[in-house]
């Protein structure tokens, strides 16, 4: 039997969730994260204290750094790109990289 491929576009809350629900559930599932930022699972709400100062690293937002996902989840994940086009009858999409500093 073929494993699932399960691409989920977006890694922030949403995405990730999704992406860990779908690995529960399915723990055969190949799930895989695209990312069109450099990080993943970040609490966007903290980002006003984050420019306010009041939180001094963006970091101290990210609840779980990309490569935690592939080694604790055995999820993938792409950072730096985007998924530019999905063709859901092939089941293909196109990805580009994106610059992001
Ligand atoms: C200032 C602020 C205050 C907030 N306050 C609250 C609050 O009080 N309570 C609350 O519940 N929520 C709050 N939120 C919202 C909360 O942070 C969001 O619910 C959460 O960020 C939503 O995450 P998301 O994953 O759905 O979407 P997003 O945060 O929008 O993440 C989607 C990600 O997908 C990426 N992406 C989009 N298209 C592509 C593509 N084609 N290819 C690859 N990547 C792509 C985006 O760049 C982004 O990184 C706040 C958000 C902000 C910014």
């Amino acid at each position: 039997m073929t494993n699932k491929k399960i691409l989920v576009i977006g890694g922030v809350a949403a995405g990730t969730s999704a992406a860990s629900k779908a690995k529960r559930i399915d723990p055969d599932a190949d799930v895989k994260i695209i990312q069109d930022e450099k990080v993943v699972s970040y609490g966007a709400c903290g980002m006003p204290y984050v420019i306010e100062g009041i939180v001094k690293d963006f970091q101290e937002l990210i609840e779980r750094p990309a490569d935690v996902f592939k080694k604790k989840y055995q999820i993938d994940v792409i950072t730096n790109s985007s998924a530019q086009k999905i063709d859901r009858v092939k089941r293909k999409y196109m990805q580009m990289i994106c610059k992001v500093e």
